[in-house]
């Protein structure tokens, strides 16, 4: 039987324009570090592209769990500066599209899989399902 390399970043965010740069397992579970992979962000008031980076922080999300262990993403984010005279945006966060939006502190299909249980299972057989699932939101 054939096999082949396994790719974590494919298995993981197949799609999603991150770079793991570093993965840790604690008593709290799964730490995987990423960073955005894309050279620029896209202003969300005017919708022009910038890769001037004005700075950036560490932000937490909450993902789905893998293999009975709690994942958590810290995501290092790029502050961009809005280049397009006359926008009202001096400076944005980047987003990582299917994965991040803005405030959030899961990711969106960690969001997305509580959106459904809270609609088939309203309250508490919600909450004790999504429980029994791994899946919190921090
Ligand atoms: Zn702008």
């Amino acid at each position: 039987m054939d096999h082949d390399e396994i790719s974590w970043q494919d298995v993981l965010f197949e799609g999603v324009e991150v770079l793991i740069t570093a993965a840790v397992h604690g008593v709290n579970g799964l730490m995987v570090q990423l960073a955005g992979r894309s050279g620029e962000g896209v202003c969300p008031s005017c919708g022009r592209a910038s890769a001037r980076v004005h700075d950036r922080y560490e932000r937490q999300l909450q993902d789905l769990p893998l293999a009975g262990h709690a994942v958590r993403i810290l995501l290092s984010v790029r502050r961009f500066v809005c280049v397009a005279p006359g926008c009202s945006q001096r400076t944005f966060a980047e987003q990582i599209p299917g994965l991040t939006s803005p405030y959030a502190r899961c990711t969106d299909r960690l969001g997305e899989l509580l959106d459904r249980v809270a609609l088939a299972l309203a309250g508490r057989a919600g909450s004790r399902m999504a429980t029994a699932l791994g899946l919190t939101a921090a």
